[in-house]
């Protein structure tokens, strides 16, 4: 490693373009340039190009390329799962006009209907579930994890009601890295559907945000039990603004957005081909690339082992058997999140503290304090995220970098409180 070499480990929030991923998309910027809807043969070709991608994608999820539909990323695949099924939901029933409050006419008895979601999941989906809460469209129940980061089959089973009609819960959690049971609950909400009668004409639509997943987890969605799925491309060596939002053939779920006739009516406007084209690719190398998952699983362990030793007072966020991994979550007592992230960027070192979306803000992560932290221990937490291309060497300079900083920063913050006590 060249000297003073800087040191990403920040995977959870973004990843480079892999090179034969950029590779494939350079045509369609400005030689395919296409527009896929026209029927010429410049569009033609970008149709093609989509189309191959759209098969890449379907067979990574074990589905049919009629259930994949491209989105700009997990963000607005998860909004469209939220709102698409909710707008499916009041068509269905036709709303009567006058009713201001959201509650709508089902079986002339008035149902508003019910969401289940976790309070740990990303902002994009926690703040469309509170919108439809606020706007009187639904209620929410947000389920809080246990004090591993963990969601229990149990207590989303506990919570479903005769009116639930949609349960989104993350496969991955993208602060902790903690791994929900998607599985399991995938299998108890087919029963449950089985067994309805009282509200049969509208089934529990189940989604998970893989967006965190789709590197080490098995994605396919027979097994998952999902109707629904979110991804986006660039957590996975591929562009941004690029996404899949799987759709099982026959969920109740209507578009959210007007315009043109793209993705079967689901989502319109203009594709974005060279994205698309590099999604299937990256898709396609994150297939040829599992076999690379234990190694990192080794470096995350051995950055674990040691922080946790060679650092007192350090506490890891999220169960230690049921995380991504590429994921290690740390609170420092007596430190400062945001300044733990600066002196390590000064120090070349690229983490995260909270989530990046959240990370502007001084507030503490809602995802730390779901689980049970203090704010003040939630304040004092950093985020490392390995990659594929993250090597031991990276790791022992950042360890050392984070052992010192942490070291300095205390020091700081305990002359700060002497200071503050003396001259009282
Ligand atoms: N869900 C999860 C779990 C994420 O980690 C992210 C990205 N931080 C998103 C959704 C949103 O993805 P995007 O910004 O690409 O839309």
């Amino acid at each position: 490693m060249a000297k003073n070499k800087k040191i990403y480990l920040d995977h959870a929030a973004t990843t480079p373009v892999d090179q034969a991923v950029l590779k494939e998309m350079l045509p369609y910027f400005s030689e395919k340039y296409g527009n896929a809807m026209s029927v010429h043969s410049f569009g033609q070709e970008a149709l093609k190009a989509v189309d191959t991608a759209r098969t890449q994608v379907a067979q990574f999820f074990g589905a049919k390329p009629s259930e994949i539909i491209f989105t700009s990323g997990a963000t607005e695949s998860n909004n469209l799962s939220i709102n698409g099924v909710l707008k499916s939901y009041y068509s269905k029933f036709h709303p009567v006009k006058s009713a201001k409050d959201g509650v709508k006419q089902f079986n002339g008895v008035k149902i508003k209907p019910h969401i289940i979601t976790t309070a740990f999941e990303h902002h994009c989906v926690l703040d469309a579930c509170r919108a439809s809460e606020r706007d009187g469209l639904a209620e929410v129940t947000f389920l809080k994890p246990d004090r591993d980061g963990l969601i229990s089959v149990k207590e989303v089973e506990k919570s479903i009601k005769s009116n639930t009609i949609l349960i989104s819960i993350m496969y991955v959690n993208n602060e902790i890295g903690t791994i929900q049971p998607i599985e399991k609950i995938g299998k108890m909400i087919k029963k449950k559907n089985a067994e309805r009668n009282d509200f049969s004409s509208f089934p529990i639509i189940f989604h998970t945000d893989a967006t965190q997943a789709i590197n080490y987890f098995d994605c396919n969605i027979g097994k998952l039990n999902v109707d629904l799925l979110s991804m986006s491309a660039h957590k996975i060596y591929g562009p941004k603004g690029i996404g899949v939002l799987f759709i099982k053939n026959g969920t109740p779920i209507k578009k959210i957005q007007d315009g043109g006739d793209q993705e079967y009516k689901m989502r319109a406007g203009t594709h974005n081909v060279p994205g698309i084209v590099g999604l299937g690719k990256a898709i396609e190398e994150v297939k040829s690339q599992k076999s690379k998952v234990e190694n990192i699983v080794s470096l995350r362990d051995y950055l674990i082992k040691r922080v946790l030793k060679e650092i007192p007072k350090t506490i890891l966020n999220g169960s230690k058997h049921k995380r991504s991994p590429n994921n290690a979550n740390f609170s420092f007592a007596d430190v400062e999140g945001e300044g733990l992230l600066l002196s390590l960027d000064m120090e070349g070192i690229a983490c995260s503290t909270g989530s990046a979306c959240s990370s502007g803000a001084l507030s503490p992560s809602h995802v730390l304090l779901a689980i049970g932290l203090k704010p003040e221990q939630a304040h004092g937490s950093l985020r490392i995220t390995l990659g594929k291309h993250t090597t031991k060497q990276e790791i022992d300079v950042a360890i050392s970098k984070i052992k010192s900083v942490v070291e300095r920063l205390r020091k700081i913050s305990g002359n700060v409180l002497k200071d503050f006590y003396t001259k009282k």
